[in-house]
């Protein structure tokens, strides 16, 4: 919505907002606030709001530190619930440098950068269906999340066995109440896991409503006890969560994908985006699955993506052109997930489509039948790659394309894989438990 500067200083009079949550997200995904009291609304809307960006992860140096705060009107949101001092409403920011400059750091301002290039091209939106999937776990007496399902349901199972269901529904309603528009919601495959999907938005939309999801689905949970995890593979042997993207891409109201004639009702925009995903899809992975656990969710087995392909017809492949047509037309990345930064993911994406337009590049041919099923040599006569299996070879295909770096920008871009390396060395150098179970008797 384009509120005004006036429509904002009613809506806070009219809600009875007492504090304001400026958000914005850091290089991880994680979403930063900081709260003012409305006595601060009339500086807010002068742009005259300043916070120390040092301590923020990926952030800048120390002689920078000053940063201010720029309120994009139109995310204003009051949330139904309130603390017991009154209602806070949030406004998500774009952060700028001390002398007014865009800060390249900035993941949400680094979107807008590839949403301009995409238009350049010559398309007006990018839109985006989120699937985030996520486990509910029962809290302990301090708070604390332990490995306890909250029930033992299943797929579309049916409540009595189906216990997370009334916290869901409390979520879908906070949601709803809050202006999402959610679609479906369900029960997933493994036990405490859930999915909500929400209504496709524009690309910058999208990346907000996702992170504006997991408060909301971190917050409701608590409610009931529960402690709600976006992590990727939280329990081996059952499914991990994801969070498939479905995109299109559109020239005003056309979608672009969609052409009557074209092979399988496929544009020519639409094979080139997807030769563009396919040949970057190595080196987006480290962005679209940040964690070092990110991992252990892609393997044969669980329903999560382990090769670059494409299918028509198939649910196993890493893309996969979902039946509808028309202006629904829309592929959907399947290996993405909840961990990722929705703004970096988002821009790594849509560079790879551009850049697949740009250069041309043809898809391979479709796999409709199962891959899982192919041995090594049948895969390698079908040109079909694999995605890369640790954070730490994602890190090295990321940081041999140009192309991501492109989509991320440089600040980003070396801040993002220093930072994971980091993290993947941090992993690498801890002894398991499941390493002294094999070896400890053993040698
Ligand atoms: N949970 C699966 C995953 O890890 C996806 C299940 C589905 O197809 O919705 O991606
Ligand atoms: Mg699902
Ligand atoms: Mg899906």
């Amino acid at each position: 919505k384009n509120y005004t500067k006036e429509d904002i200083r009613q809506m806070a009079i009219d809600d009875d907002v007492k504090f304001l949550r400026l958000m914005f997200t850091d290089l991880f995904g994680t979403i930063k606030n900081v709260e003012v009291p409305i006595s601060q609304l009339a500086k807010l809307l002068d742009n005259e709001i300043m916070f120390d960006g040092s301590s923020i992860d990926g952030f800048v140096r120390i002689e920078e530190s000053d940063m201010y705060l720029i309120p994009d009107l139109s995310t204003w949101m009051v949330f139904p619930w309130s603390s017991e001092r009154g209602k806070i409403a949030r406004v998500i920011c774009e952060v700028r440098k001390s002398d007014g400059e865009m800060f390249e750091g900035d993941p949400r301002n680094n979107l807008i950068r590839v949403l301009d290039d995409m238009k350049k091209a010559g398309f007006t939106s990018f839109d985006i269906g989120p699937e985030p999937e996520f486990f509910l776990f029962k809290m302990d007496a301090d708070g604390k999340p332990t490995l306890e399902l909250n029930d033992k349901g299943s797929y579309f199972d049916m409540a009595p066995l189906d216990l997370g269901e009334n916290c869901r529904r409390d979520i879908v309603l906070t949601l709803e109440e809050m202006g999402f528009d959610v679609e479906a919601a369900h029960h997933e495959v493994a036990p405490g896991q859930h999915e909500i999907d929400f209504k496709y938005a524009d690309a910058l939309e999208a990346a907000d409503n996702i992170q504006t999801f997991k408060l909301v689905v971190k917050t409701v949970a608590r409610k009931y006890g529960l402690f709600a995890s976006f992590m990727a593979k939280p329990l081996s042997g059952i499914n991990g969560s994801g969070m498939h993207l479905n995109m299109s891409l559109f020239n005003n109201d056309q979608d672009a994908f969609y052409d009557e004639t074209g092979d399988l009702q496929l544009s020519e925009t639409a094979y080139f985006f997807l030769g563009g995903l396919l040949k970057h899809a190595r080196s987006f992975t480290a962005i679209c699955n940040p964690t070092v656990n990110s991992y252990k969710r892609l393997v044969p087995g669980f329903e999560a993506p382990v090769y670059v392909s494409w299918s028509g017809s198939n649910r196993s492949p890493l893309i996969r052109v979902p039946s509808d047509r028309g202006n629904s037309t829309r592929l959907e990345l399947r290996s993405v997930d909840p961990t990722a930064n929705p703004y970096l993911a988002i821009a790594s994406v849509l560079e790879a489509g551009l850049d697949g337009l740009k250069n041309e590049i043809q898809p391979e041919d479709s796999i409709d039948r199962n891959i899982y099923r192919m041995n090594e040599a049948e895969r390698r006569e079908n040109h079909i790659l694999n995605l890369p299996d640790t954070l730490h070879n994602a890190l090295k295909d990321l940081a041999a394309d140009d192309v991501m770096k492109e989509a991320m920008g440089e600040h980003l871009y070396e801040s993002f894989i220093s930072a994971k390396n980091m993290e993947y060395n941090s992993y690498r150098t801890q002894v398991s438990q499941w390493e002294r179970d094999q070896y400890l008797e053993l040698y």
